[in-house]
């Protein structure tokens, strides 16, 4: 079937082609009448603009035979016929060519003020060529004759051709379910238009034609721009039927049949160029209603989007416009809020429905007039159904040129979870800390005594090396280790001995000053460290030390004692261990020379 098409619609065009065109000669010249356009080229146009261009080959070689035909037909010469009928080929690919590149393809219907400009000056400029083409066959024309034969072509096509291809969308409805129906309606309007063509052709009192202008306007903002040419059309079917017989379809008109066609075509040209901006205007307003149509749309699904969006990601909006105090609330916003959701989009003055905390919220938000950046803090509602509810509102002020705020846009979240969670990890965090912070006491502690232990106590004796040998400055360090505690353990026990470190400990610690450092080394050993100090005023406090251990705590029933003492001076490339070695020496000297007394490394 398909190979066949491009030959029917061929076959079809070349038809409906010569049943105008011999039906309008028989109208002209059969009845002696004159016909007031050639439809014939409105047809042709309408042909070529219907089918893809490649098939316009095989539609030329249709057409061309059938119109030298019917020429020779009617009785003009054969060399005229073929002059015309080459002629009406020519113009006719001409003018669709020309309103293809206007229109940009085929099928497309004009919608702007360039395409109908376009398709007007097609037809004119296709018409003056094809009456150009016959031209040289009929040297006894005259330019009157001319000038009819081009203006009768350009009305039909500027008529038939719109009125062939846009016809049935302005007449013929579709229903949804796929029914066809005529537009009854657009049906009388033209039986109207036809009524008032008849009047005002027939009239002779009083001129009516300005009322066909005034009818083709009503009947182009009715059905639409493509009811123009259909109404022309029943106009120049009531002028033909008038000027049956060879009457003059111009009643008033008292010259020759002739000129009263060339009146009427003045006039038809007259009405189609006054529908020129009005068809413009129309088309325009049709592309703006679709414009809205689509914008319409698009902002519809884009709500719903949005819509959506909040629902998942649980967010709320909330504008106020400043301007107008109209409120935009979103369902989610009003569902956080523990509001009945049917409230939205502006539910008006709701403080009276506002759960406790969101009014104090809202005024914090409407108060908050000049912030430019965007803010956001936590508010805590009590819903009237339910339990206590964290929200995170983030805001933004909208301002004007002039610097004024015009809106309010806020988007809301319940963070209840997310805030106990929030507590819960920080609480857990801090107890992590603190628990870290006594690990560490405890590892660097020593138990009995509450003194630095050993560990410890040599990373401060590193430390404290590292600051003297950076700035030069003095660190002595004391070593102190009771003397013949083993007699005290024996002789009391151990638990009195412990007692009697703790107490120890507890002189040296009185004893040492804001910066200094002691630690319990070993068992009954210890250690006094004294940043920035010279060798006469430690060696002065290690002899301190010394007589008030031997003096014991007033009121201690604890055995008496006394400690030696061994002392050294860091000195340039001293390392911890070294410094310490020679304090250990000189209390081993201390112990060696009669115990109780303080002795100096050398
Ligand atoms: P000196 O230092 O004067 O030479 O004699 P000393 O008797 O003190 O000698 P040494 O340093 O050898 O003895 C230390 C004793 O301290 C040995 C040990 O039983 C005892 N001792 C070590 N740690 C503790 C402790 O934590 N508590 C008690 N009660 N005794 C301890
Ligand atoms: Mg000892
Ligand atoms: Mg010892």
């Amino acid at each position: 079937m398909r190979p066949f098409q491009p030959l029917r619609e061929t076959l079809l065009a070349s038809a409906l082609w010569a049943i105008v065109a011999l039906g309008s000669l028989f109208v002209r010249d059969g009845l002696g009448t004159a016909l007031l356009f050639w439809a014939p080229s409105g047809v042709a146009v309408a042909a070529f603009r219907h089918i893809p261009r490649k098939q316009w080959p095989l539609l030329v070689a249709g057409l061309l035979p059938v119109q030298f035909i019917v020429g020779a037909l009617v009785g003009t010469s054969l060399v005229i016929a073929f002059a015309g009928a080459v002629s009406a080929v020519a113009q006719a690919t001409i003018c669709a060519a020309l309103s293809r590149k206007v229109l940009g393809s085929r099928t497309a219907i004009p919608r702007r003020v360039t395409h109908v400009i376009g398709l007007f000056g097609s037809a004119i400029a296709s018409c003056l060529v094809g009456a150009t083409l016959v031209l040289p066959f009929r040297p006894e024309q005259s330019f009157a004759e001319f000038g009819a034969w081009f203006l009768a072509n350009v009305l039909g096509i500027l008529i038939v051709t719109p009125a062939l291809l846009h016809a049935r969308s302005v007449i013929v409805r579709w229903h949804n379910d796929g029914r066809i129906a005529v537009d009854p309606a657009l049906l009388l309007a033209l039986g109207g238009c036809a009524v008032l063509a008849a009047l005002a052709l027939q009239v002779n009192a009083i001129t009516l034609m300005p009322l066909l202008v005034a009818a083709m306007i009503g009947m182009a903002v009715r059905f639409g721009h493509p009811a123009i040419a259909m109404t022309l059309l029943s106009y120049i079917a009531v002028a033909s039927v008038l000027g049956l017989g060879g009457q003059s379809p111009l009643l008033m008109h008292d010259g020759s049949i002739g000129s009263a066609v060339l009146e009427l075509q003045s006039w038809l040209f007259t009405m189609l160029a006054t529908a020129l901006p009005l068809a413009a205007i129309l088309m325009k307003r049709e592309d703006l209603q679709f414009e809205l149509i689509r914008r319409n749309s698009a902002m519809h699904e884009n709500l719903m989007l949005l819509d959506l969006a909040e629902q998942l990601a649980g967010i709320g909006r909330w504008r106020l416009d400043m301007l107008t105090g109209e409120q935009d609330w979103s369902r989610r916003m009003l569902a956080i809020h523990g509001l009945p959701e049917d409230l939205a989009p502006d539910p008006g003055d709701i403080s009276h429905l506002l759960p406790d905390g969101s009014t104090a919220m809202f005024r914090k938000v409407t108060s908050n007039r000049e912030e430019r950046e965007p803010f956001s803090f936590d508010y805590r509602i009590k819903p009237p159904a339910g339990a206590e509810r964290i929200l995170r509102i983030s805001v933004l002020n909208e301002f004007d040129n002039e610097g004024n705020r015009i809106a309010i846009f806020g988007a809301a979240m319940e963070v209840t979870e997310q805030v106990h969670r929030e507590q819960a990890l920080d609480l857990a965090r801090g107890r992590a800390v603190q628990l870290a912070k006594e690990a560490q006491e405890l590892a660097n502690t020593d138990p009995l005594t509450n003194l630095p232990n050993r560990r410890c106590t040599f990373g401060r004796l590193e430390n404290m090396v590292n600051v003297a040998q950076q700035h030069g400055s003095a660190l002595t360090a004391i070593m102190f280790d009771i003397d013949h505690f083993k007699l005290v353990n024996d002789t009391h026990g151990h638990q009195t001995g412990d007692e009697v470190i703790v107490q120890v400990a507890e002189l040296a610690r009185r004893q040492a000053r804001q910066g200094d450092l002691v630690g319990r080394i070993g068992g009954e050993e210890f250690v006094w460290l004294l940043p920035r100090i010279n060798a006469a005023a430690a060696r002065a406090l290690a002899e301190r030390l010394r007589q008030s251990v031997e003096r014991g705590i007033e009121g201690s029933s604890l055995p008496n004692i006394t400690v030696s003492i061994g002392l050294a001076q860091f000195e340039a490339g001293d390392d911890g261990d070294g410094l310490l070695a020679r304090a250990d020496a000189a209390l081993y000297k201390a112990k060696e020379s009669g115990r109780n007394r303080v002795r100096r490394a050398a």
